[in-house]
């Protein structure tokens, strides 16, 4: 389950303190110790650690909670509020556009989930807007990548723009704009190329994607199993492409959980979405409060 451990060591270091018939500077600090170390266990980016706990201590200070009648209860809600704080406070809602079609560009490693994630994202807006999505298939590099994304439409009866492998992405994308504005498409989402590691040529490409449909959501798809590599490929997207969201995929999985809090404090950029299972229905909004509830347990 994903959390589990970290999970398990705050509320262990919590119940610690909650043991003590009082609580002293000194347990404070080994409570300060202990849940370092469970973010650090959790695949936190080792800053996002550092400046979490001196935040909490500086409000476990600043609200004299020593003085308190219930100093572990107090510490618990401080943890729990930075943790929101953390992960970005409210959930931000799906950027839209002024004008018709709304266009969404999915971008993301290989194997993050992207296709899956394009596919889930247009049933949700079916669902939720009625809204009549396109999509575009932009990766030009796997055929499979086009029949994927052909068979997730399928199931959820959505058209595709494709010209299949031999055309330069960019082109296919100028001319699916086209096809989506006759159409009168309200969203386009465009699926775009991944690879096992973010290179030079990839980036280019995307950039070109970008110039050419000013898009209003740049989502970046992220594989909330890769730990520490999560947050790199965030900033690497993120500085080449000035990405709008995230979207954490796979958190049904077993994953640690430092993807989920080190991705906002890090980029600046809000998760909007978390996958939570290979099914279309598997997505869900991210809401900061909610997540912080199920880290503590
Ligand atoms: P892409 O290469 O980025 O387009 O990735 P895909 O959409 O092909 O997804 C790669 C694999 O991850 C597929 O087997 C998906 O079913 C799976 N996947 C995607 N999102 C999730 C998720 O939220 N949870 C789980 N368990 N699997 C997922």
């Amino acid at each position: 389950m994903a959390f589990e451990g970290l999970t398990e060591r705050l509320q262990k270091a919590m119940e610690k303190l909650r043991r003590k018939p009082k609580v002293t500077e000194a347990d404070l600090r080994e409570t300060m110790r202990e849940i370092r170390l469970a973010l650090l266990e959790a695949d936190v980016n080792f800053k996002v650690v550092k400046d979490f706990v001196k935040k909490v201590r500086e409000e476990a200070a600043g609200a004299e909670v020593l003085k308190g009648l219930n100093p572990a209860q107090q510490i618990v809600k401080i943890v729990n509020d930075q943790l929101t704080e953390l992960m970005g406070e409210e959930a931000v809602p799906l950027n839209r556009a002024a004008h018709i079609p709304t266009v969404i560009m999915m971008v993301g490693l290989q194997g993050a989930g992207k296709t899956t994630t394009a596919g889930k994202l247009a049933l949700r807006l079916k669902n939720e807007d009625h809204a009549r999505p396109m999509f575009i298939a932009a990766d030009v590099y796997r055929p499979a990548a086009i029949t994927q994304l052909q068979q997730v439409a399928d199931q959820i009866d959505v058209p595709v723009f494709e010209k299949g492998t031999d055309v330069d992405p960019v082109e296919i994308v100028r001319e699916g704009m086209e096809v989506a504005k006759q159409n009168h498409n309200d969203y386009v989402i465009i699926d775009t190329a991944g690879r096992l590691q973010i290179d030079e040529q990839l980036m280019d490409e995307l950039v070109n994607i970008k110039q050419l449909v000013n898009p209003d959501e740049i989502l970046l798809v992220i594989d909330a199993m890769t730990g520490q590599n999560a947050v790199n490929t965030a900033q690497g997207f993120d500085d080449k492409l000035d990405i709008t969201g995230v979207v954490l995929t796979k958190l049904d999985g077993d994953t640690r959980g430092g993807a989920a809090m080190s991705i906002r404090a890090v980029t600046g950029k809000p998760i909007k979405f978390v996958g939570e299972g290979e099914k279309m229905e598997d997505l869900d909004v991210f809401h900061p409060d909610r997540m912080a509830s199920r880290i503590l347990g």
